[in-house]
């Protein structure tokens, strides 16, 4: 069977009215094609193995698509209605992968694939055949029966747990009561929507909006510390339980599928590939960021001994986290001033997309076109076409969607989605942009957002050229799929590139010493934020290898070997600490990742960013072939050698 290689048709998108019910027909119709593809599979397999694997990936095709789909919507959708309906469908797919992903007939269709048949399967259909037999075992479909009916209680469990962890984390807000005249130092109009009770007193609460700020700018230290003291409390008592259960759980269904521990389970598909692999990694980043955080921690503490003694309990030896965001945000205004009200001026937003739009597509050997008159789930969604070459040879690569600012209904933080998995004469990849930005002035701190988010954009169409839906776009392993976007984000801080857009209304570009200036105030502290990091990555591996019984005394060791700062008493931050759902024992990757980023940049020139030669091979190396080589050889294809963790070190010491 050979697919045919013309061009396929991008998506055409239902109007708002009509969603809901087409959503419902394309699940029900996907949902019953693929259970037939299972059916077929298993009672009558093609004859040869190439078949049988490109049987498989069709129907992943169609499974992957759709919940590409219904993920963005539910998310995006200004009709309520239609948003549930796609949460539905979420939850539906879920249901049906977990259901094939432990069905013991299909698995013995690839497994029982005759030896020389797999053996002759090309290099990129063997890998398929490879991880779709992983897939298998991981979740245990080749065990007994009582192991898979424990696997699936499990499974249930902690999807439970984990949704009891962020409720609590959700709904958990605690609340200090001050005296108005003890928050000087807040914003003005922090101040003005939050007047004093009847009883004379403002209530601030652990949420971002209010403690942030608090932390950061009020000046009486003691309010300082009973908000932070607030916060680092939230989900507990009540989270200690439930981690614990979690931890237990992840462990039990680790070993009965053949592992030593979760953290070894988890890593074997990710890019470090050890569990062990962790720890030393997490001491290698402590090590090499033991001098500059202590650089940058003198800085701090210079400052902080001025005020010291006027600070309750302080001692002059080390600033706590109660008082730590206070002086970071102090020594930036008073050190490294960087007028945030004047870099706002060469941000405007129509200005920076299209900017955004020029830099990525002479970096990337592309073009934008954009395309008018076709349907969309918001009039403020610009689509684009992504194209290469001209004339005869032009060829459309994909569909973007840039959905770019707040409205209500919609997701509250920057992600991209995808809409549709590219699959070269197939299906068109098509991928979406959700972001909050201001329509008009921009913080340069959101674009910097906005090229991150589209690095992965970029990722999506670039990786969905190729023949197997399996390694399709941003298809690599998960502590590497934040590397190219890590990467971008060098491109919105550099001052020859942001010149070429970030003008102010007089049509000035943006001085080159300004942006030196924001760069020495973004590099401030990052010895002590790389230690931070590595505390809490340290609590993710540690918890779950160990599955200590006090989770507080374990909590409280690891902070004073990697943090910055001491432990500040009766406080359990970890009970909070969210990513312990989602990343479980891998909070490394995002360190991981950047370090790889780093190395990824070396190969750029710094005086030339657009260089060609580079930046092709960039392209054709690292992002075009998705997932269908591991990342360290995307990474080693491009840099001609493996990959290390030098450049990272000497960023970090410069
Ligand atoms: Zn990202």
């Amino acid at each position: 069977m050979s697919a045919p290689m013309s061009e396929p048709e991008p998506l055409s998108l239902p109007d708002a009215e009509s969603t809901e019910s087409w959503i419902q027909e394309r699940t029900s119709s996907t949902l019953a094609d693929v259970r037939a593809a299972a059916d077929r599979l298993k009672a009558s397999p093609p004859a040869d193995a190439l078949g049988v694997v490109r049987a498989w990936d069709d129907a992943m095709l169609a499974l992957g698509s759709l919940a590409g789909m219904v993920s963005l919507l539910a998310n995006v959708h200004p009709v309520e209605a239609v948003r549930t309906v796609c949460e539905d469908t979420e939850a539906a797919l879920d249901r049906l992968r977990t259901e094939l992903s432990q069905d013991a007939d299909l698995y013995a269709v690839f497994a029982g694939l005759p030896e020389d048949e797999a053996a002759g399967l090309d290099p990129l259909a063997a890998r398929v055949l490879a991880k779709t037999l992983q897939d298998f075992r991981r979740a245990g479909v080749d065990r007994d029966e009582a192991t898979r009916v424990r696997l699936k209680e499990i499974n249930e469990r902690l999807t439970e747990l984990d949704q009891e962890f962020s409720r609590v984390i959700r709904d958990d807000v605690r609340t200090v009561r001050v005296e108005p005249e003890r928050l000087a130092g807040m914003p003005a109009d922090w101040l003005e929507a939050h007047p004093a009770d009847e009883d004379g007193l403002v209530t601030v609460t652990s949420d971002y909006p209010d403690a942030l700020p608090a932390r950061m700018f009020v000046h009486d230290a003691d309010v300082r510390r009973q908000v932070t003291v607030a916060s680092t409390n939230r989900g507990w008592p009540h989270n200690e339980p439930v981690l614990r259960e979690m931890f237990d759980l992840r462990h039990e269904l680790a070993t009965l599928v053949g592992y030593p521990d979760w953290a070894s389970y988890d890593a074997e598909v990710k890019m470090i590939g050890s569990g062990d692999a962790i720890p030393e990694f997490i001491d290698k980043i402590a090590a090499a960021a033991e001098a500059p955080m202590k650089r940058d921690l003198d800085v701090l503490l210079a400052r902080y001994r001025q005020d010291v003694d006027s600070i309750p309990g302080a001692s002059a030896a080390a600033i706590s986290t109660a008082d730590s965001l206070y002086y970071e945000e102090l020594v930036r205004k008073e050190q490294l001033d960087v007028d945030s009200q004047l870099v706002r001026t060469y941000f405007d937003f129509p200005k920076v997309r299209q900017g955004l739009l020029d830099v990525t597509g002479r970096l990337f050997g592309v073009s934008y076109e954009p395309v008018s008159d076709v349907q969309t789930w918001h009039e403020d969604v610009a689509v684009y076409d992504v194209v290469r070459g001209e004339g005869a040879a032009r060829e459309r690569l994909g569909r973007i969607y840039l959905d770019l600012h707040p409205r209500a209904g919609k997701y509250k933080h920057a992600a991209q989605f995808d809409l549709a998995t590219g699959v070269k004469g197939r299906q068109l990849p098509e991928g979406a942009l959700v972001c909050n930005f201001s329509r008009g002035l921009m913080e340069h701190d959101h674009v910097v957002t906005l090229f991150h988010e589209f690095g992965h954009l970029v990722h999506h169409v670039l990786g969905g050229q190729g023949e197997w839906a399996r390694f399709s776009g941003v298809a690599t392993e998960w502590d590497f799929v934040e590397a190219p976007s890590q990467m971008l984000e060098e491109w919105a801080w550099d001052a020859d590139v942001l010149r070429t857009f970030a003008t102010n209304a007089d049509g000035e570009p943006i001085p080159a010493e300004l942006v030196e200036k924001m760069r020495a105030a973004d590099d401030f502290g990052k010895g002590y934020h790389a230690r931070t990091q590595m505390f809490y990555a340290a609590v993710s591996y540690w918890f779950h290898t160990e599955r200590p019984q006090d989770l507080t005394a374990r909590m409280v060791e690891l902070q004073a070997a990697y943090s910055p700062w001491p432990y500040l008493p009766d406080t359990h931050f970890f009970a909070a600490f969210g990513h312990l759902g989602g990343y479980s024992s891998a909070y490394y990757t995002y360190m991981w990742s950047l370090v790889i980023a780093k190395d990824l940049f070396s190969a750029f020139d710094r005086a030339d960013m657009f260089g060609p030669e580079v930046a092709a091979r960039y392209r054709d190396k690292v992002l075009a072939p998705g997932g269908s080589k591991d990342a360290a050889d995307l990474v080693e294809d491009f840099l001609g050698r493996p990959f290390t963790f030098d450049t990272y070190a000497a960023w970090l010491a410069s």
